[in-house]
């Protein structure tokens, strides 16, 4: 009998799988993993749907991951190390070490989704990537159902990438994340670093200030469907920025490589100065406030917001001759 997915994406779009398994343990994990490895069925593995674009139909077996224990692994003067079950909601997860008085996630709070997803696409905000904080996960091979254990230095982290987003051959278990006892604050992203100002410096006031920002500026997906930023930001080599500058002299740019020359772009001015804020089109639109944001304001088809992405994209190429890549993983087909 087909699963409905409608409730598990936060872009609250229609899509069926062909059936459905929840794992609770990374014992259950690898045994749905072993077993369609030898029945060759296709496995798509699903958090909190608030990173994926559904499409209308998913073959095969959908496994939800529901493993949500938390472990102190090792306590020490100033650091402590857990373990988290992939399952895990990620808000909730950063809430329960701040009661703990541990510090480490406040920059990264209110970011919806599960631990277990948080190192596909190196989740980052506010000046914190989940690599700063990652000191290794446990994954299994999809293709034998063995466990590994990772290093941070084996993720192949990247801006909203990892060698689990690259190579999909891996689903994860369990992460391991190293958190500091005291006040350890990163506070380099200038709109956090005004906010805080006259503030106590606790890593409480930081988690109150992103939410406050995170509040105004994106929609809830409870209220609105969406998957956050829908693009990255372009990384482009410096001599291509600096033209770009001749046509728009405001344009924000952010060197994140000395040596190959890099800058990275904001694809929401792009957006923004390419006039898409607040358009919209078959039931998607531009979010006003974050034209990163596409939302869902009454579509039902994934497959329409990448109709939408895909125009955007196609206009900045020829615009600017810079090009989108989508942040969100495309499952199933129509
Ligand atoms: C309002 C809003 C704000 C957001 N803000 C941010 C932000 O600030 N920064 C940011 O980086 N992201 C942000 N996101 C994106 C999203 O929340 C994160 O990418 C999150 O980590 C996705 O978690 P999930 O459990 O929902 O993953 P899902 O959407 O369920 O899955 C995403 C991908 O990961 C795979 N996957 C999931 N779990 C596992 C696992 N255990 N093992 C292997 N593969 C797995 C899936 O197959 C899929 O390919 C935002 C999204 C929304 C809706």
């Amino acid at each position: 009998m087909s699963v409905s997915l409608s409730h598990l994406n936060t872009l609250a779009v229609r899509s069926e799988a062909d059936s459905m398994d929840i794992a609770s343990t990374v014992e259950e994990l690898q045994r749905v993993i072993r077993s369609t490895a030898q029945s060759g069925e296709a496995l798509t593995v699903l958090g909190g749907g608030s990173n994926v674009v559904p499409l209308r139909h998913l073959p095969g077996r959908l496994l939800l991951l529901r493993d949500d224990r938390v472990h102190v692994l090792e306590e020490r003067v100033d650091t402590v190390l857990v373990e988290v079950g992939a399952g895990h909601d990620w808000n909730a997860l950063v809430e329960k070490t701040l009661e703990r008085g541990w510090s480490g996630l406040e920059n990264l709070i209110l970011i919806p989704g599960t631990a277990g997803a948080a190192p596909i696409q190196n989740i980052g905000a506010y000046g914190v990537e989940l690599k700063d904080r990652l000191h290794s996960l446990l994954a299994i091979d999809r293709s034998s159902g063995e466990l590994r254990e990772f290093l941070e230095k084996d993720c192949e982290f990247g801006y909203r990438t990892s060698l689990f987003k690259q190579s999909g051959n891996w689903v994860i278990g369990r992460v391991r994340l190293l958190l500091s006892k005291s006040s350890q604050l990163e506070l380099g992203y200038p709109e956090v670093a005004r906010h805080m100002e006259g503030r106590d410096h606790t890593a409480r006031e930081v988690a109150r200030v992103v939410s406050a920002i995170r509040r105004q500026k994106l929609p809830n997906p409870m209220l609105t469907g969406n998957v956050g930023s829908f693009f990255k930001n372009p990384i482009v080599p410096l001599s291509q920025a600096e033209k770009l500058r001749e046509m728009i002299p405001s344009l924000n740019t952010y060197l994140v490589d000395v040596d190959r020359a890099e800058v990275k772009l904001s694809a929401a001015q792009l957006i923004d100065r390419a006039g898409w804020k607040g358009r919209r089109e078959r039931g998607v639109g531009v979010w006003e406030k974050q034209p990163l944001v596409l939302v869902n304001l009454g579509t039902e088809n994934g497959s329409d917001f990448l109709a939408f992405a895909q125009k955007i994209r196609t206009d900045l190429l020829d615009r600017y001759g810079v090009s989108l890549e989508l942040e969100p993983v495309v499952i199933g087909q129509d």
